[in-house]
């Protein structure tokens, strides 16, 4: 007998949006994590970058999100910042709020949601066959379900249980992070030299010093001590400042791996258990939260029988890519924060040119993730990316696109002839909503593009079918990605 239609191991950022998008879309989920509540102990990630926020603005939840954060302009190569306040985004900006209050916020709101979430439960492997997956627990116990999402980790047990191989790089440095106590005023701000970043400041308590020190030699895979922090702190600053009463001590590399594959059968893999990177501009936590809003819908149809079992495929297919690419972009990062003569002569000339106009908007746009583009085929620029948050006026009132995405649910946006387009046979899970919009169309990097008369605009808020005035295509369009009337 299945407990539940989905289950995903880990309610870590990922899981927990994955969990938001299921339930939304009216899938039985539930999610086991093995920290005993959703408190993170230590900071860890420091935000996230404009798509992530565009994603929750989706959903109407990134006012939860800009209201306990900071904007700024926090787009990194290396150790050179980019403005993207440019950017035809209602969000040119990244957040900066540490990941221990992102999750707070996520389990907040999906406490509101119909998402079952057992805390103090691990998962220790499955066994899978033709109609569903048993989910072993450290208890003994188990939990049937249709799916299994591994969103538990670059340690992930999940992807190790499916055998999926994980190739990449091994590591070549590490940093200590952890917060704790200090009897000597440390030094602010950033200090880079020819082992890498190291920086000290103090957390928001007033208290607490937050500190990340490279370490002189690649550490090992064993739990750091106060004792290893005061090493590496010596060896670069002369003097521990005096460290104790630590809260958190934790290690981190430049390991970089990726999943060979994204699934295996009925188990599924998203955020880091597909994909770990050192966290050079900050885009992990921003990848996971995608992966989840690109599943979430495409596994919720497949569950509640709507669509066929291959609209999975297009998962991997049109994820793997962009983490492959985020992996390239996080290893050029890292090489750059690196602080002797030679690296900086280097670091001196990129930084000259991604601050030129052109080059500029290619990063921002690759690290804000705005230039996503999946490939559905050819086409008008706006196939495959994301729908651009527009001002639209409906016959009662005017509204944001992005509100049309609130419950996740697919949209058939017509600017054009009102009346002029019928998807009746879709009307039970398609919205069709007729507006007037006449003001400039503008894509992040590519500029300017030509106005539409209508798009189909998926859950995840990417476009699927763009209108010229006439309805070619459209219902191969509905079918493929919203199943057979
Ligand atoms: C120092 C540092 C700075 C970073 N800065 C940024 C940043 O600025 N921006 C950014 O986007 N990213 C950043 N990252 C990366 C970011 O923290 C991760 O990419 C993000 O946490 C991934 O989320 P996740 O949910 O996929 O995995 P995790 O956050 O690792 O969550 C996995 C969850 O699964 C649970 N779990 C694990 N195994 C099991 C099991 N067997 N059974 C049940 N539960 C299990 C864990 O307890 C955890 O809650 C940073 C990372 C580090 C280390």
């Amino acid at each position: 007998m299945i407990d539940h239609a989905v289950v995903i191991a880990g309610g870590g950022p990922t899981g927990m949006m994955l969990a938001a998008e299921l339930a939304l879309a009216n899938v039985d989920v539930a999610v086991v994590e093995r920290r005993p509540d959703h408190v993170l102990v230590g900071s860890r990630a420091g935000g996230f970058h404009s798509r992530t926020i565009e994603v929750l603005d989706q959903r109407g939840v990134a006012d939860r999100f800009l209201a306990e954060g900071q904007t700024a302009q926090a787009t990194m190569l290396g150790t050179t910042v980019l403005d993207m306040s440019d950017f035809p985004t209602r969000h040119p900006y990244s957040l900066g709020i540490w990941q221990n209050k992102i999750e707070r916020i996520m389990a907040d709101w999906i406490a509101e949601l119909p998402v079952r979430i057992s805390y103090g439960h691990e998962v220790t492997g499955f066994a899978a066959d033709d109609s569903g997956v048993d989910v072993e627990l450290s208890d003994g116990g188990s939990l049937r379900a249709h799916y299994l999402v591994g969103c538990d980790g670059g340690r992930s047990v999940i992807r190790r249980a499916a055998g999926i191989d994980f190739p990449g790089w091994d590591p070549t440095k590490s940093n200590l992070i952890a917060e704790v106590e200090v009897t000597e005023e440390p030094p602010r701000g950033i200090r880079t030299d020819a082992v890498g970043v190291h920086g000290l400041h103090r957390m928001e308590d007033g208290k607490t010093v937050r500190v990340v020190v490279t370490e002189q030699q690649l550490g090992p895979s064993s739990e750091p001590t106060l004792g290893d922090l005061s090493e590496a702190l010596i060896a670069v600053y002369g003097t521990d400042f005096g460290i104790h009463s630590p809260t958190w001590i934790s290690r981190f590399t430049d390991m970089t791996r990726q999943a060979a594959s994204y699934r295996a059968g009925r188990v599924l893999l998203a955020g880091d258990s597909a994909h770990v990177h050192y966290p050079a501009g900050g885009q992990g936590l921003s990848l996971g939260v995608q992966d989840a809003v690109n599943l979430g819908w495409k596994l919720a149809q497949v569950v509640n029988g709507i669509s066929p079992v291959s609209l999975l495929k297009t998962y991997e297919d049109e994820r793997h890519p962009v983490a492959a690419r985020a992996l390239q972009h996080t290893m050029a990062s890292g090489v750059l924060q690196r602080g002797d003569d030679r690296t900086k002569a280097l670091v001196g000339m990129v930084s000259e040119l991604v601050t030129m106009d052109e080059p500029r908007k290619r990063i921002c746009g690759i690290i804000s993730g705005l230039d996503i583009h999946y490939d559905l085929g050819q086409g008008h620029p706006l196939l495959g990316r994301r729908m651009p948050d527009l001002d639209v006026v409906t016959a009662d009132r005017p509204l944001r696109v992005f509100a049309l995405l609130h419950e996740a649910k697919p949209v058939l946006l017509n600017l054009g002839e009102p009346g002029g387009i019928d998807i009746t046979p879709w009307n039970d899970r398609v919205q069709l909503i007729e507006a007037d919009y006449d003001g400039p169309w503008e894509l992040p990097v590519l500029g300017p593009v030509t106005a539409p008369t209508a798009v189909l605009i998926r859950p995840d808020g990417y476009v699927a079918w763009v209108g010229d005035g006439a309805e070619t295509g459209l219902r191969d369009a509905l079918t493929t990605w919203f199943g057979t009337p």
